[in-house]
């Protein structure tokens, strides 16, 4: 789906990425773990042109997303993202929340909106709440709706920054329970996490990065289990 070949990005004189190389599959779960500050927000945000980059080149399906003419608002619908604060529209309920985009960016009626928003509120659990406002829902509720509002613009690709970084403990489970369920179903995803044991379950490969370079990439038990750089084993201490 993507190769990212030689990506930079650099805030004035701060380089904060440098020369990233990777690429994607579809089916592939690729987890991005790393201090913080080592760019994996800023990486996920260059994926779908939340940042510009500053040198290199994104290929989504062999076609440059920097190249003039690109069309990027069909691009956005198809690379989803999931943010750590949910971001969910406070003045709307859960139901509309996973309905908007799809009538306004995709064209959908309203009712197959809400069809389609239903099944994947079933699929996360939250079809309950359909009618709530997100103010009254716990972190991990609101969450479980910001991944069914993704998964109704039928996304090719989700990308998830730190999405249980700002939940209490307790409602973290239900989140990573989640994003596991669509993992088995094949969905495509890129998560920055420190959910280490996650990572090791569900990845097809890991991403270890260190002031803006992957310093190591492979199989979850190559990079977690039997990490090669002084600095992964570092930084895995602290959390295993
Ligand atoms: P964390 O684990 O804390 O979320 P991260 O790995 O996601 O860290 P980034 O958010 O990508 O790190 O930030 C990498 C560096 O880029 C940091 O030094 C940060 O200060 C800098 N940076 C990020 N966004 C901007 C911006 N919009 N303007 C200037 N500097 C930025
Ligand atoms: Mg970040």
């Amino acid at each position: 789906i993507f190769d990212v070949q030689h990506l930079e990005k650099a805030f004035g004189d701060h380089q904060v990425l440098k020369d990233i190389n990777f690429s994607i599959q579809s089916g592939e779960i690729v987890s991005l773990i790393g201090s913080s500050g080592s760019g994996k927000s800023t990486l996920l945000r260059c994926l779908n042109l939340l940042e510009v980059p500053t040198g290199g080149d994104i290929l989504y399906h062999g076609q440059s997303i920097l190249a003039p003419g690109f069309d990027l608002n069909k691009f956005r619908a198809k690379v989803g993202m999931v943010f750590q604060q949910f971001n969910l529209f406070k003045n709307m309920d859960v139901l509309h929340n996973c309905t908007v985009g799809q009538v306004k960016i995709l064209g959908r009626s309203q009712k197959e909106a809400e069809e389609i928003a239903l099944t994947n509120l079933e699929k996360v659990g939250m079809a309950p709440y359909r009618n709530a406002r997100p103010r009254h829902l716990s972190g991990g509720q609101q969450q479980r709706v910001a991944i069914a509002r993704a998964l109704s613009m039928d996304p090719e690709l989700l990308l998830f920054d730190e999405p249980t970084s700002a939940l209490d403990p307790e409602m973290v489970g239900e989140v990573l329970e989640t994003m596991a369920e669509l993992a088995r179903e094949g969905l495509t995803m890129i998560i920055v996490t420190h959910e280490m044991a996650f990572a090791r379950d569900v990845s097809s490969r890991v991403a270890f990065m260190n002031e803006g370079v992957i310093l190591e990439m492979g199989s979850a038990d190559q990079v977690i289990n039997h990490p090669q750089h002084e600095r992964t084993r570092e930084f895995l201490g602290r959390y295993l």
